[in-house]
């Protein structure tokens, strides 16, 4: 079982790194600015950048902004999903068990790293987790550092070795509780909590092998059981719970991915990208390489829509992930030896 749960755990994090160096290059972008500029991403590239005739960045088109979030970045090189998976499944793998203080430091770690001399951070770290992660600098223990943001899907974005951890050693309730104190490490609104909440489960529920229909109703009902309703203090309460899109989701599962997209949209809001990223893999439940393609196409946040559905696809599929994809994952070695140390947790 070792060997095969290493495996298993492994494609999950490359898959997690896949996904996000997939849509890195066009962060933020809108579907339109991708087509226009790159086509269609098939494939890990360079940061795309657009100079005019002057060679300067061209910030504004007629579709809107243009961000350069990762502007020299290469490809295979992954963003703060990747980063903060990472940290946490190194903590797991580490001590061999959930650690609340020493995964807010690994994950403050990866931050402080990436501080420039003139103050910006490199990885495209959201506002949420940067203020959340400057109470961490101050002493705050990682119970209290949560701010309210956004809300940012930044818990379901980096939550995957949560399920990694509850399928390895069968403690199931005991992670979904892990999995809400360190999305909380950052993010207060319920919304952003029930996200990783979500992902944790989805991860384990794959490994399980779920079906389909299944999947799509138990994350529903974790959602259901464990999302508090937003009160009028956080923002954006007025948009509503991520519940509400998860149930949109399961009554309109085939749904085409345009009328999908239209419904949730792909933005950094967790109740727009994380929805948006669990239709998808559903939807493409038998297409996994296709629906990822496809759903980083669509723009937004499509780092992270791809680290999420990544991550899923791994879980569900293993290895499918074409080769030259994975050859050229920055810090492929890493996510090896962490994935086989935590499939060791729990005696296996
Ligand atoms: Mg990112």
């Amino acid at each position: 079982m070792e060997t095969k749960n290493a495996e298993r755990y492994t494609a999950v994090l490359i898959g997690c790194a896949i996904g996000d160096t997939l849509g890195m290059p066009v962060e933020a972008w809108k579907k339109e600015q991708i087509r226009k500029y790159a086509g269609r991403i098939t494939k890990p590239i360079d940061a795309v950048v657009i100079t005019d005739s002057n060679g300067n960045l061209v910030m504004q088109d007629e579709f809107g902004k243009l961000k350069y979030y990762n502007k020299g970045l290469k490809a295979g090189q992954q963003t703060d999903d990747t980063i903060l998976t990472m940290a946490l499944a190194d903590s797991i793998a580490e001590k061999q068990g959930i650690d609340l203080e020493d995964i807010a430091k690994k994950q403050l770690r990866e931050y402080e790293i990436r501080i420039q001399p003139d103050g910006k951070v490199l990885g495209g770290f959201g506002g949420t987790t940067r203020d959340a992660f400057k109470n961490l600098q101050k002493g705050i223990s990682p119970l209290k550092s949560g701010v309210i943001g956004g809300p940012g899907n930044a818990p379901a974005m980096k939550m995957s070795p949560l399920g990694l951890y509850m399928h390895a050693t069968g403690n199931y309730e005991e992670g979904l509780k892990a999995a809400e104190a360190i999305g909380r490490i950052t993010h207060l609104d319920p919304r952003s909590v029930a996200s990783g909440i979500v992902q944790a489960h989805c991860v384990y529920a794959l490994l399980k092998g779920v079906s389909r229909d299944d999947f799509v109703g138990s994350f529903v009902e974790v959602c259901r059981k464990r999302e508090a309703f937003p009160a009028k203090e956080f923002s954006l309460s007025n948009e509503g719970t991520l519940l509400e899109r998860l149930k949109w989701i399961q009554g309109n599962m085939d749904a085409e991915p345009e009328a999908a997209f239209q419904k949730l949209g792909s933005s950094s809001l967790v109740y727009s990208s994380y929805p948006f990223a669990l239709f998808m893999f559903q939807k493409y439940w038998d297409k996994p390489i296709e629906g990822l393609l496809e759903t980083v196409n669509y723009g937004g946040d499509c780092d992270t829509t791809g680290a999420m559905y990544g991550a899923l696809a791994g879980a569900k599929n293993g290895m499918i992930f074409p080769e030259e994809w994975a050859k050229v994952i920055d810090g492929l070695k890493r996510i090896k030896s962490t994935a086989k140390k935590i499939s060791k947790i729990g005696g296996n």
